[in-house]
């Protein structure tokens, strides 16, 4: 029996309205399944020793719910171009070169260690198309202990001729790749990722719903992310007015399906995606820096609808995941705008869900400190951050860290129990 025993300044978000605050707490683990947060030590677990972080804050892990591995290469380049000009600029052009072996090792160790640094426990990744090159991500991100769910991606239509399969081809490897892959690692698993809808054929996006179904698989792809794309999807789908009912149709609508974004839905797709389940991964500073749009997500949350956050790097720049928090209250803001203020701001206890249980939920009991959940925790020494901590309360003291810490701040990271 495996018992870690943490103590520090404890916070956790087990509803999203506040934060719940254990100043010198004990949160104590058997097995990878916590026990409970403690303001004494029970007497059971006295004798045992206990890794005491002093004045230091511990949280749950951060999870990146929607993030391109290949696009670590070009991250903070391109910017201030709009989605489909980007795509063709940045992001096809480098895929393309995943096509090297060689070439996936070195990026893909540097984007796992990248994330590990940033904090980052849980994620759900894009590949390439390039099946080889997706499992060594998979390698390197089990490597760095990051819990993932990675794709390799499909596209076989209106893509670049470098960068496209044949739809036999794009299926066939798809199924030896999960084959390969789906008990090869202990914290990685592979996941159903056409890319979006505009470059899957309906013969794609019919063979994965048939191969999720078969192998039980999680899906991740975009919605609704820019009327351009939109507007595709319209034309080929006429008897469709949204991209919902498209996924939806081919089976990819489930329970654990994330999509990414979610910018523009109708009623009916909020409705469609709160029934079968369906989580959001929403993307602020992407959504921003690519000219995408505001999604609504306060009335995604009114209607029930399961909501994480994502670095989408590289349509966002920066992979650390307490930015996305941050960046998400300031969203919310220009959206309660937006809405002729409708649509309430997010608090900061709710961005800090997001960022953690939010997304968590999707890779089961993950992402809070309550009894039976898993070990995922960060230890941060915000001792850096400016204003001496002994005048600010745990929760401001919290909120400064989503504004202003990053991965100089991270002293210890726990992955699925276990010390990352
Ligand atoms: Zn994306």
């Amino acid at each position: 029996m495996s018992t870690i025993i943490l103590r520090g300044n404890i916070i956790h978000t087990p509803t999203r309205e506040r934060f719940v605050c254990i100043p010198g707490g004990y949160l104590v683990t058997v097995d990878n399944e916590i026990r409970g947060v403690y303001e004494e030590l029970p007497e059971a677990y006295r004798s045992l020793p206990v890794l005491d972080y002093g004045d230091q804050l511990i949280i749950p892990g951060l999870c990146d719910m929607h993030v391109h591995a290949p696009q670590f290469v070009y991250r903070g380049l391109g910017l201030d171009l709009q989605l489909m000009d980007w795509l063709d600029r940045y992001a096809f052009p480098t895929e393309a070169r995943f096509a090297d072996p060689a070439y996936a090792r070195i990026y893909y160790e540097a984007f796992a260690d990248a994330m590990a640094k940033n904090g980052t426990t849980r994620a759900v990744v894009f590949g390439t198309l390039h099946a080889e090159a997706t499992e060594i991500l998979m390698e390197e991100l089990e490597k760095k202990r990051i819990a993932a769910y990675v794709g390799k991606i499909n596209m076989d239509t209106l893509s670049p001729d470098y960068l496209c399969e044949t739809p036999k081809q794009s299926l066939a490897d798809t199924e030896r790749w999960i084959l390969k892959t789906k008990e090869a690692y202990r914290l990685v698993k592979p996941a159903i990722t056409p890319r979006f809808i505009p470059t899957c054929s309906s013969e794609v996006l019919e063979g994965l719903g048939r191969l999720r179904e078969t192998y039980d698989l999680p899906v991740h792809s975009h919605l609704s992310e820019d009327l351009g794309e939109m507007q595709i999807v319209r034309e080929r789908y006429p008897e469709y007015d949204n991209d919902s009912d498209v996924y939806d149709r081919f089976g990819l609508f489930t329970d654990h399906t994330v999509m990414a974004h979610f910018i523009y839905p109708t009623e009916h797709e909020l409705d469609l995606v709160a029934r079968r389940g369906v989580t959001i991964a929403h993307c602020p500073q992407s959504n921003g820096n690519v000219a995408a749009g505001i999604p609504p997500i306060r009335r995604m949350l009114d209607k029930g609808i399961k909501v994480g956050l994502g670095s989408d790097v590289a349509g966002g720049y920066s992979l650390c995941m307490l930015r996305a928090m941050s960046e998400a209250v300031y969203l919310s803001k220009l959206q309660w705008l937006k809405s002729e203020k409708q649509d309430a701001a997010l608090s900061i206890p709710e961005a800090f869900y997001l960022g953690t249980k939010g997304g968590g939920q999707f890779f089961g009991k993950v992402g809070s400190f309550e009894p039976g959940y898993e070990l995922d925790a960060l230890v941060i020494d915000d001792g850096s951050l400016g204003v001496a901590a002994d005048h600010l309360t745990l929760e401001e003291r919290i909120e400064r860290v989503m504004h202003l810490a990053d991965d100089r701040n991270l002293t210890a990271r726990y992955v699925a129990g276990e010390r990352a």
